[in-house]
Formats: C-alpha cells, structure tokens, sequence
C-alpha cells in the first residue's frame, strides 16, 4: 500500500526513532532537575533540539517555545495575545481557510465578546493582501493567516501580509504547520511575523510536539502573552508541564534532518507531484480537475476532482493500494470547508481528494498507480 496522506501524518523517521528511544529508557531524567547528570544530560538534550528548530527557521534559539503540536501553538497565540492585549482592541482578523486550530479558538473567542473578521479568499484559498489592508481598524489586535494550505498546498504572500501588519501595530501569526521543513523559512526575512506555529509529525517526527516561534527584540525579550498553561514556568514561564524529553528531542532530530535535506527533498517533491498529476491526467483525461494551483504552492500536496466520483466511495475502493484522504483529517466528517471557501459546489467537494506526498515517496513507488 502507498501511503499520500503526509499531510496528515508522516512516518518517523529511523534516526528520529534511535534518538528518542535513548531518551525513554536509560536517559529519562527531568531537565528541570539540578545537580545529578541525568537531569543535565536530559537539558542539554533540550538545548540540542532548540538548536536544531532554530536553525530549520534561522531564528534565535530563545525564540523557540515547545508546545505539544500545532493545535497547542495556535491556541496560545490566538487566546494568550486576545487575553494580553484585550486593553488595546478586540478585533481578530483571519481567513475562511484556516485549520480548524485557528477557526475554531475564533469562534471560542467570539463567544467571549471578541469580534472576528475571517477573510475571503481566491479560487486557491489564497488571501488578499489589499482585503487585509481594508480589514483592519483601530481596534485590531492580531492577524493569523495560514502560510500553505493543508489541503490545496497554496501559499500566502505571508512577507506582504506581515508588512501591512507591521504598519499598522498589529500582532501577525501564521500556521506554517504544512510548510515547515518543506520550504524554506528564513524568520529574519519576516520581521512583520510575530509568531509562528509548526509541529514534529508533519516533518517525520513524532505526534504531541511542537513549537511557537515567539519574535523577539533587540534586548533578547520575547512578545509577551499570557500562557495557556500555569504552572512549573518551563519554557520561559509561557508553556508549563514537564518537558516530553523524548519527543522534543525527536522534534530536533526530524528539523534537522529536515534543514540538511530542505533543497534536495523539495526538488524530489516537485518531480513527484509531476509524475502524479501526469499519471492522473493521462488516466483519467477530461474525467479530473484539479483543485490545487499549479504554482506557488507546498510541493506535494495535489487536491483532484474525480468527476462524477463519490471520493469516500474512492477512496475506500483504492484502499488496498493508495491511502489519501478527502481533506484534513481534523474535520474530515464533513465536506471540505476549505473547498467551498474557494467555491466548489458540494457535489464538487463530495467528488475531491487530496494527495500528500513525502520527500521519502519514490518514483518507484508511485508506479503503483499504474494499477488504477
Ligand atoms: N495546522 C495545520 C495547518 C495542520 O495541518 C495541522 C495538522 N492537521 C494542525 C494545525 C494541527 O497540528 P497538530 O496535529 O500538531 O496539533
């Protein structure tokens, strides 16, 4: 079976897995801990990964804050800027294409008297920067636009987006969730993002880790929020609980890797998708459409209408052979939202699917689709 839903998930990688392992079983001390070496091997562990996530986006290594995945990251973004600066404004602007971790901590907000603009977006989920201009008020406080979609691939002009922010004073966030590892991110290019949210399983490292880069000034001091989590003040008091040693480290394991291979493995990616798309379109002629630009995008991630096609149908049918999906898995039982936001028609949305590829997918393998 072949597996094209790494947008999804991705498998871990056999390195990410020797290193973890270390790290739950004979080097299992708390990094918090003082004066006994395990404590200080478990620390210097954290160090390692924070250096190894800081160097994937060029940021500084205090800019970094573990959380346990992107939901969390965008959370503590989203509610700890609307608790902090609640004095300044109320209003939160976003788009109709976010991950369902941003939208629905919107409409958590809402219910708490904040007020919430979720922008349109074009035919490829992207977000215009002149609609972003016009939405903001004296009374904006955040910006959290996705920087590539999770199931289009598209990419925003997150540069021109965080400038219109910076401008205007107003705190800009980005879900780089799908594109992190993938394409590359140099943080100090982006001096309008304030934050940024990303996860260890979307990059070959393991689930519940993830991070928050927090942007920080000239004297080294961090954007201040109020944290999700209270408690034993790790992480710069802004994320409490116990260090999960052995996925942080893993987490720094799959950024490296990701950062040593960012050239090789997006070049690998773009000839995948290539072959996919071409292997689709001589099979299946006039019978398919593709959702997904063609430019400007994530490689690997192609979304394709099966015309006339149920795609829960389909998909269960390629089972044996290919594992994809009809969208993101975190609202995957009901039609795409993100597809009807960039106007398909239900009966469109209920004929699409989505394939995520992985820079470790080879052309080999995507042979198998010969057998369609
Ligand atoms: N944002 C995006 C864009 C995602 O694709 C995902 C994963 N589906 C998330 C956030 C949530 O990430 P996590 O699984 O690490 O909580």
């Amino acid at each position: 079976m072949l597996y094209l839903d790494n947008s999804a998930t991705t498998s871990i990688l056999p390195e990410v897995k020797d290193k973890m392992l270390t790290y739950l079983t004979t080097e299992f001390g708390n990094p918090s801990g003082k004066y006994y070496s395990l404590a200080e091997t478990a620390d210097a562990a954290i160090n390692e990964a924070r250096t190894h996530v800081s160097k994937l986006f060029n940021s500084k290594e205090i800019e970094v804050i573990f959380t346990s995945g992107a939901t969390e990251s965008n959370n503590m973004v989203l509610k700890g800027v609307a608790d902090r600066y609640s004095d300044k404004g109320n209003h939160i602007i976003t788009s109709k294409t976010e991950h369902k971790a941003v939208l629905d901590v919107c409409e958590y907000l809402e219910t708490k008297g904040y007020e919430v603009t979720y922008l349109d977006v074009d035919q490829y989920g992207r977000v215009n920067p002149e609609e972003l201009s016009q939405a903001i008020t004296s009374n904006t406080i955040l910006v959290s636009i996705i920087w590539g979609n999770n199931e289009l691939g598209s990419l925003n002009d997150i540069e021109t987006l965080s400038n219109i922010c910076k401008e205007n004073n107003v705190f800009f966030h980005t879900d780089a969730t799908q594109v992190a590892g993938k394409i590359e991110i140099d943080w100090d290019s982006f001096p309008g993002v304030s934050f940024l949210s990303c996860s260890a399983h979307k990059m070959h490292g393991p689930k519940g880790v993830g991070a928050v880069l927090i942007r920080s000034d000239q004297y080294g001091k961090l954007i201040s929020l109020t944290p999700l989590l209270h408690g034993g003040g790790q992480e710069k008091n802004i994320r409490s609980g116990t260090y999960s040693v052995h996925n942080i480290v893993g987490f720094g394991e799959a950024a490296r890797i990701a950062e040593e291979k960012l050239v090789g493995n997006h070049a690998h990616l773009e000839e995948l998708e290539q072959i996919l798309k071409n292997t689709l379109a001589s099979k299946f002629k006039d019978n398919i459409s593709f959702n997904s630009d063609d430019k400007n995008k994530i490689p690997g991630i192609v979304n394709v209408r099966f015309i006339g096609l149920n795609n829960e149908i389909l998909l269960k049918k390629l089972s044996p052979i290919i594992a994809a999906s009809t969208g993101s898995s975190c609202s995957s039982t009901k039609p795409s939202y993100v597809l009807q936001a960039i106007g398909l028609d239900i009966k469109s949305v209920r004929e699409s699917v989505r394939f995520s590829l992985s820079p470790y997918t080879s052309i080999k393998e995507l042979g198998i689709l010969d057998e369609l």
